[in-house]
């Protein structure tokens, strides 16, 4: 049996583990939980989790890796996550290296998820490139000069909390009109919500029961199906989403960017606007070589292979 690494995702919503075989990348095992609320019990998760993979597996990890959604400092403590209620200077390397009793490296989740997309992936080759997450909320990547970059502090890549909207709504992270308020997939959900709530979607209200919500999943299935207020919502998103790349393109000039998250599922209706708005937004488009936009390549497993690969590093 070769050796095998865990990898785990910290998500707002939940946390997945992989178990990876070290040699040949093949996912061993895979277990997901919802996300609790507070430091002791993402731990205790946590800890669940890797019993679990390495049971499911037949061996035990030989290092342990985290991304977690939130800034996590250069010795590996979770200092906070807007997504993640009561979770603060949670020490995530010495939590889990006391269970488990094997090297563990810790990372911003959608770090760890650019360096899958960089090593295994969409960006795969790409000396420049950036990642962009669109789930609960948004995280990013940077690969440049053929490095993944993390700032002075760790903290680097928070692109979802570029205030672009000084207008929009409260932020998980206490700032007005971030991002990821207007471009998440949450924020999909937002958008669709107001559409029915106006009166701008009856294709979309007769798709959901009384009482209940409009989700962003539904919005994408009427856009899909040729509806066009579905289109409509997703055409609003786009501009949101393309307005951060463009900037994040005229900042950093990457080769590629690389679109990760839940939303990416959305495909077509999703991604055909968000070109067709990203090149309008991005200076002197025509005058410059295209940089594709491209869904990512590992989908939602891209953070958790990406902090198994860190790990394997540290083995
Ligand atoms: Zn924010």
């Amino acid at each position: 049996m070769g050796r095998m690494a865990v990898g785990l995702d910290i998500g707002g919503t939940k946390v997945l583990g992989l178990a990876i075989d070290v040699e040949s990348g093949a996912v061993l095992a895979e277990h997901r939980v919802l996300t609790p609320d507070g430091g002791t019990a993402v731990m205790s998760a946590l800890t669940g989790v890797v019993d679990d993979l390495q049971r499911r597996a037949g061996r035990r990890a030989e290092a342990v890796g985290v991304g977690a959604a939130g800034l996590v400092d250069s010795s590996g403590v979770l200092r906070m996550g807007p997504n993640l209620p009561g979770v603060i200077d949670l020490d995530l390397v010495g939590g889990l290296h006391r269970h488990a009793g094997v090297p563990v490296v810790v990372d911003n989740d959608a770090t760890a998820a650019t360096v899958a997309e960089h090593r295994l992936g969409a960006a795969r080759g790409a000396t420049d490139a950036i990642y962009v997450a669109l789930g609960t909320g948004i995280g990013g990547g940077v690969i440049l000069d053929g490095a993944i970059r993390r700032g002075a502090n760790g903290f680097g890549g928070e692109f979802g909390h570029m205030v672009i909207d000084p207008t929009g709504p409260r932020c998980g992270c206490g700032q007005v009109g971030c991002w990821e308020q207007r471009a998440s997939g949450s924020a999909l959900g937002d958008l669709a919500r107001a559409a029915v709530d106006e009166g701008r979607a009856p294709g979309l209200a007769a798709l959901v029961g009384p009482g209940d919500a409009v989700s962003g999943e539904q919005a994408v299935a009427a856009a899909a199906a040729g509806d066009p207020a579905g289109l409509a919502v997703l055409d609003e998103f786009a501009r949101w989403v393309a307005l951060g790349l463009a900037a994040l393109v005229n900042a950093l000039d990457p080769a590629v960017v690389v679109i990760g998250g839940g939303v990416v599922e959305a495909g077509a209706v999703l991604m055909t606007p968000l070109r067709r708005q990203f090149t309008a937004f991005l200076m002197g488009a025509e005058h410059r070589p295209a940089v594709p936009v491209v869904p990512a390549h590992f989908g939602e497993h891209a953070a958790a292979v990406g902090a198994a690969l860190l790990a394997a590093d540290a083995i």
